[in-house]
């Protein structure tokens, strides 16, 4: 079973989010939502443009 990699929690589905610092970490929706308005979620892949 997975778990949320910030608060531990194993009882929600988890989001997959690729953190600044973290990497690719698997986080609740609580916490995803916490570190996407603290910015710690990077959007895409290596910060660009995903068009192409
Ligand atoms: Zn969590």
């Amino acid at each position: 079973m997975y778990r949320c990699s910030l608060c531990g929690r194993d009882d929600t589905a988890l989001l997959e989010a690729k953190h600044r610092t973290m990497g690719t970490v698997l986080v609740c929706p609580e916490c995803w939502s916490k570190l996407y308005e603290a910015n710690e979620i990077v959007s895409g892949s290596g910060g660009g443009c995903a068009c192409g």
